[in-house]
């Protein structure tokens, strides 16, 4: 018995990385999907691994920044499973660089992918929970929401302003069986990070970082940190709300 089965989940940014690695957990705990990103062809190649094995799975092609997406997204949620349940919001971007260069367009880009993103599927996404035994809703921040570096110039305020969303959310529909939860992960195998690692020189330029910075000594894989949305997208996480949840080898802590 899956623990989501017959649950309905949206996942954004679900063609690589951490979103992939939960759509692929959540399949197997039984929900139904409907996957949402920019990329077609690796959209595709996560569906079928997902179908290969049984599950059900739709794909939204589309910017997360556009209200006509999470549109999209929910519709088709509810068109082919006529209900939604958990929406983890997670599609994101990371452009670094010291504040006196960072284009304008690249801080609204930013802002826009990041955080607006959660915003316009909350927007859609609730009133579909509310038809049916209410939700979960996960947002990923990140660490870097509370430390940051020089460079993260609008990353750290996208990923702050994602926990004041979160806990927006939480408080005005506790009542009405709606959660929303973020997660902060740590240093992720992902690649967001091997493109970082590209920007430094190599991967051999990061893993120092890594060791100082992440007190587990190594890079979180994505199962590790899909584990954790799925107890949040679980009934089993009933009265964990308005949180967020450090996924991040005692980064935060040291
Ligand atoms: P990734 O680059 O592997 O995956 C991100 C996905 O989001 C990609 O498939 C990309 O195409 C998609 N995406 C980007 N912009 C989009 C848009 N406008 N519309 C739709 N899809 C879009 O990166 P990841 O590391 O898996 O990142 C996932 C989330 O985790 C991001 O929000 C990121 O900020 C966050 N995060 C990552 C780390 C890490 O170490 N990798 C740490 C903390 C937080």
């Amino acid at each position: 018995q899956g623990r989501l089965n017959s649950k309905v989940a949206i996942v954004t940014g679900a063609a690589s990385g951490i979103g992939k690695g939960t759509a692929l957990l959540f399949a197997e705990e039984g929900a139904k999907l409907v996957l949402v990103d920019l990329h077609e062809d690796k959209l595709n190649e996560v569906a079928a691994e997902i179908r290969e094995e049984g599950g059900s799975c739709e794909i939204v092609c589309g910017n997360v920044g556009l209200m006509a997406t999470a549109e999209r997204a929910v519709a088709r949620a509810v068109d082919v499973y006529g209900r939604l349940d958990i929406l983890f919001n997670n599609a994101g971007i990371m452009p670094v660089g010291d504040i006196l260069d960072y284009p304008e367009e690249t801080w609204d880009e930013v802002l826009q992918v990041n955080l607006k993103s959660m915003f316009l599927m909350c927007k859609k996404a609730i009133p579909e929970m509310l038809k049916g035994n209410g939700g979960s809703i996960i947002n990923t921040s990140s660490v870097m929401a509370s430390l940051t570096e020089p460079g993260y110039t609008a990353y750290s305020a996208s990923k702050a302003g994602i926990i004041g969303l979160t806990k927006e959310i939480a408080v005005s529909y506790a009542e009405k069986g709606i959660r929303c939860n973020a997660i902060s992960p740590g240093w992720v195998e992902t690649d967001m990070n091997v493109r970082l690692a590209d920007s430094l020189g190599g991967m051999d330029k990061l893993y120092p970082i890594i060791k100082q910075q992440q007190p587990l000594g190594r890079m979180a894989t994505t199962r590790e940190i899909a584990y954790a949305v799925l107890f949040l997208a679980s009934d089993e996480s009933v009265v964990v709300n308005g949180s967020n949840l450090s996924i991040d080898g005692a980064a935060s802590a040291a």
